[in-house]
C-alpha cells in the first residue's frame, strides 16, 4: 500500500463541543500520523475558496457560514492509504448513513454539521494541505 497524505478539518461543531481529542484519538487509533496541525478561524474569503467546487450548490452559503461560525482544527495527515482510509474512519457525508464507529456516526450533528472533512483524492489531497500549510509546517 502507499504512504500517502490527506487534509483534515475539525469543524465547528467539533471544536463547539471539545471533540479534538476524541476524534484525534480516533484518526490515531485507525493508524494514520497527524504530521502536522494548527487551529484557527476561517474568514469568509478562506471557506469560500476551500469550498469553492460546491459554489453552485443551494447549500454553499450556509456551508460557508457554518465553517466560519467558530474555530476549526485543519491537520495533514499521513499513513497507508490515508485518503481513502481516513474517509472510512469519518463515515457517510449524512451522519444518518454513516457506519457505527465512525466519527460521523459518533458525533455529527446532521449533513451540514458533520464534525470532520477529509480530502477525497490525491489531486485534491495536495492541493488542500497546501491550501492550509507551508512546506516547513510538515515535519512528518
Ligand atoms: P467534506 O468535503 O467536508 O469532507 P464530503 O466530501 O463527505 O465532506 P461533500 O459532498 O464534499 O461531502 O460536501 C462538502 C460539505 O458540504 C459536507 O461535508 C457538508 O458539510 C456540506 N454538505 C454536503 N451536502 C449537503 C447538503 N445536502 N446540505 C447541507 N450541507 C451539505
Ligand atoms: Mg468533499
Amino acid at each position: 500500500m502507499a504512504i500517502e497524505r490527506t487534509l483534515s478539518i475539525l469543524k465547528p461543531d467539533c471544536t463547539a463541543r471539545n471533540l479534538t481529542g476524541e476524534v484525534n484519538a480516533m484518526i490515531e487509533g485507525a493508524g494514520l500520523r497527524i504530521i502536522a496541525q494548527k487551529r484557527l478561524r476561517l474568514s469568509q474569503d478562506m471557506a469560500e475558496a476551500f469550498y469553492g467546487v460546491h459554489r453552485d450548490r443551494g447549500f454553499f452559503g450556509d456551508l460557508v457560514k457554518f465553517m466560519t461560525s467558530g474555530p476549526v482544527v485543519v491537520q495533514a495527515l499521513e499513513g497507508d492509504n490515508a485518503i481513502a482510509r481516513y474517509r472510512e474512519v469519518m463515515g457517510a457525508t449524512n451522519p444518518y448513513n454513516a457506519a457505527p464507529n465512525t466519527i460521523r456516526r459518533r458525533f455529527a450533528s446532521n449533513i451540514e454539521a458533520n464534525s470532520v472533512h477529509g480530502s477525497d483524492s490525491a489531486e485534491n489531497a495536495a492541493i488542500e494541505i497546501n491550501f492550509f500549510f507551508r512546506e516547513d509546517e510538515i515535519t512528518g
